[in-house]
């Protein structure tokens, strides 16, 4: 069995606890306006073209089976760009691959209290490959934590639950019409399935993007606190603010970018507060 992988992160502190290797699966069913990995959300493969870093020589049109008419993912015209203006996002790997990828660091895990998170794109969507790779991490000893935004049937949660010792849930908005109108899909699902969930104890950590102009206001944090209250008692409550990092990606897979402001210091100091104690 294989999946389609899009970046492995080795070294990464910002995906659950201790030192962690961050898995990313490409394939979402989402499409929040302001993701910062665009490359995430189709679940095919695609070539990324910075423009700004090409010079013109034609050697990818050359070494292109296809003269660049369309792709194949033979990783050519990355090989052969001398500026590394094309990135072939996407490749398959079977479950033993990425094993002996996240085992590489197990003796960082064990000793910063880290293990390894397989995020996304939303990682759920290749469960079949998922369950397999998370029972093979739990058997070597290795944590297991899952990223995701929560958008599949419960089934699917229920299949791995018994091997994923974490849980990081996104929550972006408690309202569903502006949840539908900036992500696409309504969160009815979403807000049922993390309430199984906390209801259930098991470990999880809510992550909330914060968008000044989506959800970044005291109230919406408050609602979404008795929310989470009513249902149980998430570990932690991390707030991500907003970031246009990911922009530069939008144009290298030919598409608009929406910007969105990014919230203040102060702000995020206001919004992390309504969460102490939780
Ligand atoms: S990955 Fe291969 S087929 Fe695809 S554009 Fe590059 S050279 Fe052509
Ligand atoms: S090989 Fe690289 S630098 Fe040369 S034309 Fe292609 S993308 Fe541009």
């Amino acid at each position: 069995m294989k999946a389609e992988i899009f970046d492995i992160q080795r070294s990464s502190y910002v995906d659950g606890p201790g030192i962690r290797t961050t898995v990313f699966f490409k394939g979402c069913n989402l499409r929040c306006a302001w993701c910062h990995n665009p490359e995430s959300q189709s679940c095919r493969p695609e070539i990324m073209f910075y423009r700004d870093k090409c010079v013109g020589c034609g050697k990818c049109a050359e070494v292109c089976p296809n003269g660049l008419k369309f792709c194949t993912r033979c990783g050519k015209c990355e090989l052969y760009c001398p500026r590394d203006a094309r990135k072939l996002c996407g490749h398959e790997y079977t479950a033993d691959e990425i094993f002996a990828e996240v085992a590489k660091d197990k003796l960082f895990y064990d000793n910063s209290g880290g293990g390894v998170t397989f995020s996304g794109g939303e990682c759920m969507l290749q469960i079949d490959f998922l369950e397999e790779i998370l029972k093979k991490c739990r058997a070597a000893g290795i944590h297991t934590a899952v990223d995701t935004a929560g958008h599949v049937p419960f089934e699917l949660f229920e299949r791995i639950l018994p091997h994923t010792n974490l849980f990081l849930y996104d929550f972006k908005c408690f309202d569903g019409e502006l949840h539908k109108q900036y992500t696409g899909v309504d969160n009815r699902l979403i807000l049922e399935n993390l309430a199984r969930l906390l209801e259930l104890g098991h470990p999880l950590w809510v992550r909330i993007p914060v968008i000044p102009e989506v959800n970044g206001t005291v109230e919406e944090m408050e609602r979404i606190r008795a929310f989470l209250m009513s249902h149980g008692r998430p570990e932690n409550v991390e707030l991500l603010p907003y970031h246009a990092m990911g922009e530069h990606k939008y144009a290298a897979i030919g598409r608009d970018v929406r910007v969105f402001t990014a919230p203040s210091d102060a702000k995020m100091t206001d919004l992390r507060r309504v969460f102490e104690g939780i």
